[in-house]
């Protein structure tokens, strides 16, 4: 199943999900309703699981659309069953199972029974069976806890899709995978656990802006909102455009860097809504209209989505979902965009 969820991680859904279909998905992971409505209006076909839960209000909309839905109980079996019967069409649903997340499912020792019934239910058609880790990327003992108490579940409903694996349990090699696994980070190209360098996965995306001003400062002057920064020396700076209202986070104000000229530059004073102030004193040559990549490759330097993340005190999945919808998404050696090109 690839995880598609939250703009496809900041990627863009549609054209993500369309290129991740042609390259052997199976499954595709949303949050909700909203996200999954959006595939199908775009004329996706693939199975499509809805990983938190739906309101009673939602279930028909995704029953039309021909969701999957996760439920974890009984009685949220049964509202979606009255859904279904009322449509006439039998709706796909995935029982979840909690083995230590504490968030969605049914507790696991009362899994079976609960089950059990929801399999009676004529409206539904029972697809899966699933669990979530808590604390794959760095808790073995746990991760293995909730393995053993899912596994006897999967052992007996062999005919269910049976699925526990999220990226750091793939990416960590226990080997839960039962038949179908849920991989959203290292589909991006991101290891989850920065022990699995050697996995050998390279980032999908890279976050660009560019020059759009130069400027020279003499020292002892203050540069953006709060003067945080005073100039110790003359310096030259650029002003990028690009800004927390593009997704890059406020705390990374005096704390990071850009790459220009395939150079690491500082962000100068705070980070504002629309511009970043860079010390570009450190690349001759540089120009107004230069590219600056504020996460990825450029030259023989990177700045990684791990390194973005430690700055702002977060997780390389909230630096990847916070690109914000402002930023226009290109696609670069897309297998589907190649054909629809030629096909115009
Ligand atoms: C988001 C999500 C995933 C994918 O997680 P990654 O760590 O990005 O692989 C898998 N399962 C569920 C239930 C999720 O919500």
């Amino acid at each position: 199943m690839a995880v598609v969820k939250a703009n496809a991680y900041g990627h863009g859904l549609v054209a993500t999900a369309r290129e991740l279909e042609v390259i052997g998905a199976d499954w595709f992971g949303v949050a909700n309703v909203a996200e999954g409505a959006v595939l199908r209006e775009a004329g996706i076909m693939l199975s499509i699981l809805l990983l938190g839960a739906t309101l009673p209000e939602e279930m028909e909309e995704a029953a039309r659309h021909g969701l999957a839905l996760t439920v974890s109980s009984f009685d949220e079996a049964k509202l979606l069953d009255r859904v279904a019967r009322a449509l006439g069409e039998p709706v796909e649903v995935h029982f979840k199972v909690d083995t230590g997340m504490g968030r969605l499912g049914c507790w696991h020792p009362r899994a079976g029974m609960e089950l059990a019934r929801i399999r009676r239910l004529p409206g539904l058609m029972v697809r899966g069976l699933w669990t979530h880790f808590a604390s794959a990327d760095d808790d073995a003992r746990m991760t293995k806890a909730q393995w053993k108490a899912v596994a006897p579940l999967f052992a007996a409903n062999r005919d269910l899709l049976c699925h526990a694996a999220n990226s750091p349990a793939v990416t960590r090699r226990y080997g839960f995978h039962a038949n179908m696994v849920r991989a959203g980070l290292a589909l991006y190209g991101i290891a989850p656990n920065p022990a699995d360098q050697s996995l050998g996965l390279e980032p999908a995306l890279t976050w660009k802006s560019r020059v759009s001003f130069l400027r020279a400062v003499e020292a002892g002057r203050t540069v953006s909102y709060g003067a945080t920064y005073r100039l110790p020396t003359r310096q030259r700076l650029a002003i990028v455009a690009m800004g927390y209202g593009d997704g890059y986070f406020r705390l990374h104000s005096n704390a990071s860097e850009m790459l220009v000229r395939g150079k690491r530059c500082p962000i100068r004073g705070r980070v504002t809504m629309d511009q970043i102030i860079l010390d570009v004193s450190k690349v001759p040559g540089c120009r107004v209209g230069d590219e600056v990549v504020a996460l990825g490759r450029q030259g023989r330097e990177e700045i990684t989505a791990r390194e973005l993340a430690a700055q702002a005190r977060t997780i390389p999945w909230e630096i990847l979902t916070n690109v914000g919808a402002r930023v226009p998404r290109f696609y670069k050696n897309f297998r589907t965009l190649k054909e629809k090109a030629a096909l115009s």
